[in-house]
């Protein structure tokens, strides 16, 4: 039994805390704060009426570290759930230092002004988590989250060495609108216009963004264009799995979407650089991101289905094998549980998986950790009773590219 706070009520914020709800074994208590408290008001409608519990809800600036400290200190939470953006990363584990609690999140630190999300300022917080005896967990979501877990599970169970991994992660869902991110739309295009990256015998081979394109047959949503990507999880499963000499993520788009975002990055609508518009300064992809569709709002929209996993080759008792593990999620489902569609939905419930150990004890340790450095056993055991089954099957041979 404990209480647990978190923070940002956009759609993975909604559905972990509708998630948390219903297992209020585990959840005593919850309380929901964000920037603007009506959103949390409305979840925690939402959360009323499918659940029956009650959650407190605050509106809160995770910018200001000492307001957030404060906050802490009065809801006396075990445990500080981290669903705002990754620009609040640094600031909520400040706050959670000072006041003396454990941290989770979903996304890895990204400064606001530099296209780059990387684990190196979260992981420099290594020492003041260890010495305060508090842990961090970092990047609890599907991917990075689940993929990074489904890895360690292949290793613990499946291979006793891989050799090369490929992730795939394909959005089989369909909005019917010309164009929508299914996350925060910010952090969506920073992450698709980076160039490409990938992990290939000790080191990172860059190339352009959404240049390399590959067609899979993806069960359940069938085939799909799919794209090279740097994606976060490949820094930690270098990092934690020296010996997979390469590591790849790929992510389907449809035509559709690199047409408009084609357009919108020749037109400089995608940059983060700051220009003046009519005497005030804005940053361009912040405007557009108050144009598109709220991701919130794409749940009664969404139709069709996710489909992600990894692929790993390696050896198993000496013998060549390629082992795919993959979770399928429907975005109609998704909605009928909790109001949201299968992108929220397959980050919200592993965020609240990730809390749930930790509560419970299961996942436990003092410092910063990442998905890798723990037992994937319980946290695969409450996948399947929690919304996202996973099944594992043998491939007859690796990729062929
Ligand atoms: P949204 O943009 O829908 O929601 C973010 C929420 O955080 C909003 O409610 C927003 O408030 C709030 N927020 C933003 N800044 C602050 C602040 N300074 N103080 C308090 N609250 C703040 O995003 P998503 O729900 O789609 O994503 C949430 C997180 O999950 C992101 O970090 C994203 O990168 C991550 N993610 C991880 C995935 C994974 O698989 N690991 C996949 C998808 C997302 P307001 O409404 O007022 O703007």
């Amino acid at each position: 039994m404990s209480r647990v706070l978190v923070i940002g009520a956009g759609g993975v914020g909604s559905v972990a805390v509708h998630k948390m709800a219903m297992n209020a074994e585990i959840f005593s208590h919850i309380t929901l704060a964000s920037r603007t408290k009506s959103k949390c008001d409305a979840i925690a409608e939402s959360v009323k009426q499918r659940t029956g519990v009650a959650i407190d809800t605050a509106a809160l600036d995770a910018d200001d570290v000492a307001a957030t400290t404060a906050m802490i200190q009065a809801v006396k939470p075990a445990l500080v759930v981290n669903l705002a953006l990754p620009y609040q990363d640094l600031n909520l584990m400040d706050a959670c230092l000072a006041a003396g609690v454990n941290y989770m999140d979903t996304a890895n630190y990204g400064p606001r002004d530099e296209a780059k999300f990387e684990y190196k300022w979260q992981w420099a917080y290594q020492d003041r988590f260890k010495d305060a005896g508090l842990m961090a967990l970092l990047g609890s979501g599907f991917d990075p989250g689940v993929t990074s877990v489904f890895t360690t599970y292949t290793k613990k169970h499946l291979l006793d060495r891989i050799d090369t991994l490929d992730i795939l992660d394909c959005n089989g869902g369909d909005t019917g609108l010309p164009f929508a991110t299914n996350f925060n739309p910010e952090i969506n295009l920073r992450e698709v216009t980076a160039p490409s990256r990938h992990w290939e015998n000790g080191q990172w081979i860059e190339g352009p963004a959404l240049t390399h394109k590959q067609v899979f047959d993806f069960d359940q949503v069938g085939e799909k264009n799919m794209y090279l990507m740097y994606h976060e999880e490949l820094e930690s499963l270098a990092k934690f799995y020296p010996e997979i000499s390469r590591i790849r993520f790929w992510m389907t788009f449809g035509d559709s979407y690199l047409k408009h975002l084609d357009v919108l990055q020749n037109i400089g609508m995608t940059s983060i650089e700051p220009m003046m518009f009519q005497g005030r300064e804005i940053i361009p992809i912040e405007f557009l991101k108050a144009l598109l569709p709220e991701p919130s709002s794409l749940g009664p929209l969404t139709k069709g289905k996710t489909n992600i996993g990894t692929i790993a080759t390696g050896l198993k008792d000496g013998v060549a094998k390629t082992v795919y593990v993959n979770n399928i999620c429907d975005h109609e489902e998704a909605y009928a549980e909790t109001g949201n569609q299968a992108v929220s939905y397959t980050t919200g419930v592993p965020a609240m998986i990730g809390a749930a150990l930790m509560l419970t004890g299961q996942w436990k340790g003092a410092g910063v950790f990442n998905m890798e450095q723990l037992d994937p056993d319980p946290f695969m055991d409450m996948l399947n009773t929690q919304g996202l089954p996973w099944k594992v099957q043998d491939l007859d041979a690796p990729l062929a590219f």
